[in-house]
């Protein structure tokens, strides 16, 4: 067969570009890429104000990879929306509810994520046993189980945060304007560290409102964890979030990040000229390190217990990396 002249042309072009360097071969796995997504939204299935399509196309046009619908009390079922929204490796919808309790004043709200059938809320004899019998009841559907905006309503302190068993995240960032988010849920997180719960905190928008916007408003697109996984899948995503192999976010991008071998490392990604700060956080909520710049490592001494990373950027924005632990030292 004889080959066109222009398509040889073509192949010297190829040759050439790729002897340059300037052509991607194609990647072999098991690559990881970062996959962002919101695990907290609410649709008129319960009070949010537009209807699960809306909700999941406005985080799929901003380039999200997944989002959970968690109603209050209600599974909003996302098959279908898969079916015409999901996209292979670059949009997905996870399973979701918000398991709404209370107790007293008090809202006891905890996410599932990974559930077939809506899963009933319990009410107990008090906060703690409230918290731990939504927790158990997640865990016993073989869902995943998240406790949301421990301040809201100031409903859970430090105390029962450190008594609740089983729990592995929870909301560090929640970007409805009244959970209380800025006033000690670090150290609130701290303390159930240092008490040796492997606890997670994930950044999520707890959105209600997509057609009206503003400060007082419970809108998108304020906190979210970017999940460092091997492709896009509810069992991947989910599994590498229990793993704490993503990081929470209001605005800092991490480029590069290592949790391994009692090794804390992150790389930032440069925004105009924004200034970066990471500080170091070990047991008790000791400041382990303060570094200055896009690049921070700390590796874990005896006696540190854990290490946690939070970065701050000059505009305010922030990036939470997930502890790792002094048993994983080797
Ligand atoms: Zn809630
Ligand atoms: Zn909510």
């Amino acid at each position: 067969m004889r080959i066109p002249r222009s398509r040889i042309g073509l192949f010297l072009v190829a040759a050439a570009a790729w002897a340059a360097g300037t052509v991607r071969l194609p990647s072999k796995g098991p690559d990881v890429q970062w996959y962002k997504g919101n695990l907290h939204s609410h649709t008129i299935n319960s009070d949010g104000d537009s209807s699960p399509d809306a909700v999941a196309r406005w985080y799929k046009e901003r380039r999200y990879h997944f989002l959970a619908l968690t109603d209050h009390n209600y599974f909003t079922d996302p098959q279908g929306l898969n079916a015409f929204l999901g996209a292979n490796d670059r949009f997905l919808l996870i399973t979701g509810e918000e398991v709404t309790s209370q107790h007293g004043d008090a809202p006891i709200h905890v996410n599932a994520f990974r559930l077939q059938q809506t899963i009933e809320p319990f009410f107990a004899k008090d906060v703690l046993s409230t918290i731990q019998s939504n927790v158990d009841s997640i865990r016993d559907a073989g869902a995943v189980p998240s406790l949301n905006h421990p301040q809201f309503r100031w409903a859970i302190d430090a105390a029962t945060l450190v008594r609740v068993q089983k729990l592995g995240l929870f909301e560090v960032f929640n970007g409805h304007p009244q959970t209380n988010d800025e006033w000690g849920l670090e150290e609130m997180w701290d303390s159930a560290l240092t008490a040796g719960r492997e606890l997670y905190g994930i950044a999520v928008d707890d959105a209600h409102e997509f057609k009206r916007f503003g400060p007082e408003r419970s809108n998108p697109g304020g906190g979210w964890i970017q999940v460092r996984a091997s492709e896009l899948s509810e069992h991947t995503i989910l599994a590498a979030i229990e793993r704490g192999e993503f990081y929470a976010s209001t605005g800092v991008n991490i480029e590069e990040m290592s949790r391994s071998s009692g090794q804390l490392s992150v790389k930032v990604e440069q925004k105009g000229d924004r200034q970066y700060r990471t500080v170091f956080i070990g047991k008790g909520g000791r400041v382990l390190a303060r570094k200055t710049g896009v690049e921070a490592t700390y590796r874990l001494q005896p006696g540190d217990g854990y290490a946690r990373a939070t970065i701050t950027d000059s505009a305010g924005k922030k990036a939470w990396v997930q502890p790792v632990f002094q048993d994983s030292v080797p």
